[in-house]
């Protein structure tokens, strides 16, 4: 068991591009299993390999709760196909320690991914589950991109970052996202 170290916002590492895996190696099973054991042992729901400092496009999940339990999940390569509708959802992240916001996010998305296997395999979540915002909120991880950047109340979630000690909001990196705005003017806040 190896519990490796999880970045904090700030570090520029986590504002990166992740590489493409070319191939599930040992080195890439040994990051996943690093990867869980980091996640378990930070009480996280999903953990994303540049969060550890390896930029591989690589995120692992366990939306688990008392009541459902789940199989814990590697995304390696994933690719949203499908998205439709908006939620407005309270999110954190290992990266942000103490810090929740709501956000944006779509609602039901499709996911194209490989396995350990080296398996392509296709995955729907719909709802605005658990496990349809970590697909979005970890998948983002891997193109540099935060949860904070889909913010919904700037100024609330830049008190909060200043009361954990993290940086304020980059303002230049707040996402347009016109298609979550549309789909999010006919739900009540
Ligand atoms: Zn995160």
């Amino acid at each position: 068991m190896a519990t490796l170290k999880v970045l904090n916002y700030g570090d520029p590492v986590l504002r990166k591009d992740a590489e493409k895996v070319l191939k599930v190696s040992a080195k890439i099973q040994k990051l996943v299993s690093d990867m869980f054991d980091t996640m378990y042992a930070y009480n996280g729901v999903g953990l994303a390999a540049p969060q550890v400092g390896e930029l591989k496009r690589i995120f692992v999940l366990d939306c688990s709760t008392d009541e459902e339990p789940m199989p814990r999940m590697v995304f390696i390569n994933p690719v949203i196909i499908k998205k439709e509708s908006a939620i407005i959802s309270r999110e954190g992240c290992l990266s942000f320690p103490g810090v929740y916001t709501d956000v944006k996010r779509y609602e039901s998305v499709t996911v194209r991914y490989m396995d350990l296997k080296g398996k392509t395999q296709t995955m729907t979540a719909i709802g605005g589950t658990l496990l349809c915002r970590a697909i979005q909120h970890e998948l983002d991880h891997l193109n540099g991109v935060l949860f904070v950047d889909h913010v919904i109340d700037r100024f609330s979630a830049d008190q909060l970052l200043a009361e954990h000690h993290l940086p304020p909001i980059d303002p230049d990196k707040i996402l347009v996202e016109p298609e979550l705005d549309e789909a999010l003017s006919g739900v009540a806040l």
